[in-house]
């Protein structure tokens, strides 16, 4: 193994602790098979509400955190716990105005909440004695990390000469601020491009002041350098193209395996279909279908948001329920734009006894539907990862999905599942088609397909890997300015 690191972790979301999507998934997963690498992993989030309140195996720490902004400092306590499962330690920076709050974000202070947490995390471990090698952020709530070691902090011993990797989960979303944070976290720096007069833009700033820049698939890092994906940010991202990577997310898979879910009322595995088998049928008693096993059950789960690819989802499903491609049945488990869920219950309505909408948020019932179905659709328009399409793998729905982002990455066509590139219904039907002919009339090219998808790696530790590089090139990117 190489050299152990310390590595500095800071996320807006952890999970089990806080969770709005993805980011909270890798804050939860990545540190973990990280310290399983032997590596000194230290995660720090806020103190929202829930942990104020009381949380089991979270304590608060002893003394009081002085905060530097503007020309004073601010107060803040401490808590102190562990990642569920390991010893990684996690801290949270405590501030009742500042995270004491209903929701995670969606304020407008949002900008100043996470620049103070950002700073904060920072002294908070310094304070212990404790001196990163790296210092991982993600996303814009922790970017001011970023640029704060990248300016002011180089004028600080205690930080001078440490690098930061910097992780885009999902580019649409770029904190813009007046430019008086800086004056509050005491940066004096340039504006960038992408910044008009007066504005700052974190997400820009930590793809800008970042050692090494990275996205969570390589085919969402390609992408995002585009016109078409990147959000006005594409031109600062070709600028730091040859230090921008992409490494797919993992999935947890002691969460999400077929052979042992909870949730599920039989278990599977590869080489066992039976359980599979009887999950299909109550998954179709339950959606009030009838239980035949000689036509494909096609299915989604998602949410129903316009990124999802749903605008060219209906008249597939209007072609597929119409039987254009032979008997099908239909099961949509999603919740979201109106839109979309009046979509889903005009078709459904019209299509009984073939197609069910359930347009709800239910994780217990999500894992039937993956084991249950046959074919999994996912024609997102664009996916940074994404882990709808490995979920449907691991429990052996073969997915269709639209080749961008990570489903490009994770999906081989012909191989675990099927895809499609132009962005229309046609390109989608052919697909679905062409993933309907072998279910019907090649049943042993499927079952092939199939295994192959149940038996890929989705681990977080091939990404943990990826992840130890990218730290290592960053560090040694750093040796020899100092
Ligand atoms: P995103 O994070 O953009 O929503 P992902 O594919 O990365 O997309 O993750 C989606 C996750 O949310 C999957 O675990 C999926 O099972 C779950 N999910 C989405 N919609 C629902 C729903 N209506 N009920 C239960 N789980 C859902």
């Amino acid at each position: 193994m190489s050299e152990p690191l310390k590595i500095l972790f800071l996320s807006a979301e952890v999970a089990p602790f806080a969770k709005t999507g993805g980011l909270g998934d890798i804050g939860g997963s990545l540190p973990k098979e990280l310290r399983a690498m032997g590596h000194d992993v230290r995660v720090v989030m806020p103190a929202y509400r829930n942990i104020e309140a009381g949380y089991p195996g979270v304590e608060p720490v002893e003394g009081q955190l002085d905060v530097p902004v503007r020309q004073g400092t601010v107060p803040a306590g401490v808590f102190r716990g562990e990642l569920p499962g390991s010893d990684v330690p996690i801290y949270f920076v405590a501030q009742q105005q500042l995270f004491n709050r209903e929701r995670i974000y969606g304020y407008w202070d949002d900008p100043y909440r996470f620049a103070f947490f950002s700073r904060a995390a920072l002294e908070l471990v310094t304070k212990q004695g404790w001196r990163p090698d790296v210092v991982h952020c993600h996303d814009w709530h922790t970017a001011p990390a970023v640029t704060w070691l990248a300016t002011a902090g180089q004028a600080d011993p205690r930080f001078q000469g440490i690098p930061s990797v910097f992780t885009i989960h999902n580019l649409a979303h770029q904190g813009k601020v007046s430019w008086d944070i800086f004056d509050y976290m005491g940066v004096f720096t340039h504006s960038l491009t992408e910044e008009p007069f007066g504005e700052v833009n974190f997400m820009a700033r930590g793809i800008f002041h970042a050692a090494l820049v990275n996205t969570v698939s390589p085919s969402y890092a390609r992408e995002i350098m585009s016109p078409e994906g990147g959000a006005g940010l594409d031109k600062l991202l070709r600028h730091r193209q040859h230090n921008l990577h992409g490494i797919l997310n993992g999935l947890d898979v002691d969460d999400w395996n077929p052979a042992d879910d909870p949730r599920l009322e039989f278990h599977f595995d590869a080489d066992n279909l039976e359980g599979r088998l009887k999950n299909r049928r109550a998954l179709q008693a339950r959606a009030n279908l009838p239980q035949r096993e000689d036509i494909p059950l096609v299915a989604m789960v998602s949410r129903l948001d316009w990124q999802k690819g749903l605008d060219i989802t209906g008249h597939v499903i209007h072609l597929l329920m119409n039987g254009y491609s032979g008997d099908a049945q239909f099961i949509v488990l999603g919740t979201g734009e109106r839109q979309y869920e009046e979509m889903f219950a005009h078709l459904a309505a019209h299509h009984p006894g073939k197609m069910t909408a359930f347009l709800d948020y239910n994780a217990g019932f999500a894992p039937t539907v993956y084991a249950g179905s046959d074919i999994f659709l996912m024609p997102s328009l664009f996916e940074p990862c994404g882990l709808g399409q490995m979920i449907a793998m691991r429990y052996g729905s073969v997915p269709v999905v639209r080749a961008s982002g990570g489903l490009a990455d994770t999906v081989q066509d012909g191989i675990t599942g099927f895809s499609f590139y132009e962005y229309s219904d046609g390109a989608f039907w052919h697909a679905l088609q062409r993933a309907i002919y072998i279910y019907n009339v090649d049943k042993e090219s499927w079952r092939a397909i199939q295994r192959n998808g149940m038996t890929t790696d989705f681990s977080w530790q091939r990404s943990a890997h990826g992840y130890q590089q990218l730290y290592e090139w960053a560090i040694a990117s750093h040796q020899h300015l100092f």
